[in-house]
């Protein structure tokens, strides 16, 4: 099922083998594959708790979706995965460049980890950013969001404790132009529903850290 994103990226990645018994047929209780299969105790830790979002009752796994919950979440990197190709980015701000500047498409993929406690590669799905608990439309919408996000960070000097408020402090928006008042406003009263969702906001945090927080 290579229309998966853990699975393009297992292709890209040359379709390594995983550390387990030779696959048996059967069917992947993640992805749903008839095929090859491995028993997911091999692969997952014991004290996975995410079985319970695997729709297709088995505890197998395809050697595509074992290999994506193969490696230890503290050790992913950030990734933009494509139906070809997969880049791996030292810094999640790394990846701003690319989801400021459009929505992502049908055949893009964003891994973002923040706390790294969690498999995120097997959660990705096309058009979506995946992170630590969260998998979310990559719309245009959410391009300007982020967009607004940098602007305020880089341009504006927006700390990111002031930026956890409603509103600019007023020492803030006295430090610019009256004429950017607007805009800062504006940007920052757009980033209200990213502020009520904390994995999304964690999200934000990272994509947008400058280079000496990393
Ligand atoms: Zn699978």
């Amino acid at each position: 099922m290579l229309s998966d994103p853990a699975a393009a990226a297992w292709v890209a990645a040359g379709r390594p083998a995983v550390d387990a018994p030779a696959p048996v047929d059967g069917r992947c209780g993640r992805c749903g594959d008839n095929g090859p299969t491995v028993t997911s105790s091999r692969i997952i830790s014991e004290k996975f708790t995410g079985f319970d979002a695997w729709p297709f009752g088995s505890r197998r796994l395809c050697v595509p979706c074992a290999w994506a919950y193969s490696r230890q979440p503290t050790t992913q990197p950030s990734l933009l995965i494509t139906d070809t190709s997969v880049t791996e980015y030292s810094t999640g701000a790394d990846l701003a460049a690319v989801l400021t500047s459009a929505p992502l498409t049908s055949t893009q993929a964003v891994v973002l980890p923040t706390a790294r406690r969690r498999h995120i590669l097997p959660t990705a799905e096309w058009g979506h950013l995946a992170t630590d608990g969260l998998v979310v439309t990559w719309d245009s919408a959410a391009a300007d969001r982020l967009t607004d996000l940098v602007w305020l960070r880089t341009t504006v000097g927006a700390t990111w404790p002031q930026l956890n408020h409603s509103a600019p402090p007023s020492r803030l928006l006295s430090a610019q132009p009256a004429d950017q008042w607007p805009r800062v406003l504006s940007a920052w009263t757009s980033l209200q529903p990213w502020r009520a969702v904390p994995p999304l906001w964690a999200a934000a945090r990272v994509l947008t850290n400058p280079p000496q927080s990393r």
